[in-house]
C-alpha cells in the first residue's frame, strides 16, 4: 500500500519523488512551510544583490532573460524583472505550434505591456512532428519536444546572444515536492532537465528512433555544451526561492493589471496555468494520468491545500470530479501527427500503468464543484467555446492586444 501524505494529496509515487516522513508529512507540504517562517526581506535583498551584477549600465543591452509562453506565470516572472527588479529583459518563446487563440493574444499582450522585444523559435514542423512521433512510440509522451524547445531555447539563446542571466519562475522540484528547500537557490542545470523534464532522454538519444528522426532533427534540442556555457557564465535563477511564490495571487494580480486574460480550462479548476496549449490540460493530461495514476488537477488541489485556500476532502472531491473526464480536441492532434486515434490509443495502453477506463463514480453534483471552486478563489464561470473555424491550432500569430 502506498504511503499518501496526510496534508496533502501526493503519495510516495510521485514521478519527481516524494518522501513521506514518520508523521505521514509530505517533503512538498514541508517545504511550502518554509514559506510562512523564512525573511522574505531578506530573500528579496538577495535576489536584488544577484542580478545587479547583471545590469547594464547604458541600457542598451539586455539583462536578462525571459523563457516565456502565453500562460503559467510568464506574467509575474516579467513583472518582477523588470517591475521591480529594473531589468530590461529578452523575452524568448520556443513554438510549441498547439497555440490556441487565447495563448496567442495573451503572449502578444505580455511583449507591448511590458513593452520587450521577444525572440520566437519556429523549429520546421517536419522535424518537430517526426520527434513527436518518437517520443509518442518511446515514452509515451508526444509532448516532449515542447518541453524540449522550451528549456533548452533560452539556455541557447543566453549563449549566442552573450546573455548570462537567465530568470524563470518557479522551480518544481521545490515548489511541488520539495526536492530542495529555499534555501539551497537551487538554479538551471543541464541534469535536472535531463532526467526530470525530459524524462531521462537527451535530444541526440532520438536520432534514428524508429527510422524517423535524424540528427538535423534535433540539433536546435541540444543543450549547450559545458565549454559554451562557462565561456558566457551562464546561469538560470527561480524567482520562487526568493519571493513567496502564490500563483493564484500573481495570476489574479496579473490579470487586473496588465489584462491576463484566461478561461476555463479541460480538467481542472485552475483557469490559469495552461490557456495557451489545445492539449497541456486535454489528451497531454489523460496520459499523464494513464503513465503516473494522477493528474494535473492533483498538482492544483494539493498546491490549493497548502496555501490554506481548501480542505483536503473539499480538495479530494474536485480531484475525482475533473480526473476521469475525457479530454477534448484529440481531433486535432490525430490529424497533425497524421495518425490513427486507434493507433494512438494502442501506443499509450502501452505505456499506462493504469487504467484506462473510468473508475470513479462521476455523479458528484456540478453545483457544489462550482461552490467549491469559487471558494478557493477561482472563477469558475469562464469558458470559452471556440466555433469550428477557430478549431485549429495558431501556428504563426503576432496576436493583438
Ligand atoms: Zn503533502
Amino acid at each position: 500500500m502506498k504511503k499518501v501524505c496526510k496534508s496533502c494529496l501526493y503519495n510516495e509515487d510521485h514521478p519527481l519523488g516524494i518522501i513521506i516522513n514518520e508523521e505521514g508529512i509530505c517533503s512538498g507540504c514541508l517545504i511550502h512551510k518554509e514559506k510562512y517562517t523564512l525573511d522574505w526581506k531578506e530573500r528579496w535583498n538577495k535576489l536584488q544583490k544577484i542580478v545587479k551584477e547583471y545590469k547594464s549600465n547604458d541600457k542598451r543591452n539586455y539583462d536578462c532573460i525571459i523563457p516565456v509562453t502565453g500562460a503559467n506565470d510568464s506574467y509575474f516572472t516579467v513583472y518582477i524583472a523588470k517591475e521591480k527588479l529594473g531589468l530590461n529583459p529578452l523575452l524568448v518563446t520556443h513554438n510549441r505550434y498547439y497555440n490556441t487563440p487565447l495563448g496567442i493574444r495573451n503572449l502578444s499582450n505580455l511583449r507591448i505591456k511590458f513593452n520587450c522585444d521577444i525572440i520566437i523559435q519556429n523549429i520546421n514542423i517536419n522535424s518537430i512532428k517526426k520527434l513527436s512521433k518518437a517520443t509518442l512510440y518511446r515514452l509515451g509522451s508526444f509532448h516532449w519536444p515542447v518541453i524540449a524547445g522550451q528549456t533548452v531555447f533560452p539556455v541557447r539563446t543566453a549563449v549566442n546572444h552573450r546573455i548570462p542571466l537567465i530568470i524563470w519562475g518557479a522551480h518544481q522540484g521545490v515548489e511541488q515536492v520539495g526536492m530542495f528547500s529555499h534555501l539551497h537557490e537551487v538554479e538551471m542545470t543541464r541534469r535536472y532537465r535531463k532526467d526530470h523534464d525530459l524524462m531521462g532522454i537527451e535530444a541526440n538519444q532520438l536520432v534514428n528512433s524508429f527510422d524517423l528522426v535524424k540528427e538535423e532533427d534535433v540539433h536546435q534540442l541540444i543543450y549547450p555544451s559545458e565549454v559554451d556555457i562557462e565561456k558566457v557564465g551562464v546561469r538560470g535563477i527561480y524567482l520562487s526561492n526568493y519571493l513567496k511564490w502564490d500563483p493564484l495571487q500573481q495570476h489574479i494580480l496579473m490579470t487586473k493589471k496588465y489584462g491576463y486574460k484566461t478561461a476555463k480550462c479541460q480538467r481542472t479548476f485552475d483557469v490559469y496555468d495552461h490557456v495557451d496549449c489545445w492539449h497541456f490540460m486535454g489528451i497531454h493530461d489523460h496520459i499523464k494520468y494513464l503513465k503516473n495514476g494522477y493528474s494535473k488537477v492533483l498538482d492544483h488541489a494539493c498546491r490549493e491545500i497548502r496555501h490554506g485556500r481548501i480542505s483536503r476532502n473539499h480538495a479530494l472531491k474536485l480531484v475525482d470530479f475533473y480526473t476521469h473526464q475525457d479530454p477534448k480536441y484529440n481531433d486535432l492532434l490525430f490529424e497533425w501527427l497524421g495518425i490513427k486515434k486507434s493507433s494512438f490509443e494502442y501506443v499509450i495502453k502501452k505505456h499506462a500503468k493504469y487504467g484506462y477506463e473510468n473508475k470513479i463514480d462521476l455523479n458528484t453534483p456540478e453545483l457544489s464543484i462550482n461552490t467549491l471552486i469559487k471558494k478557493i478563489g477561482f472563477n469558475s464561470s469562464l469558458n470559452i467555446n471556440y466555433d469550428k473555424k477557430d478549431k485549429k491550432y495558431i501556428l504563426f500569430g503576432k496576436g493583438y492586444p
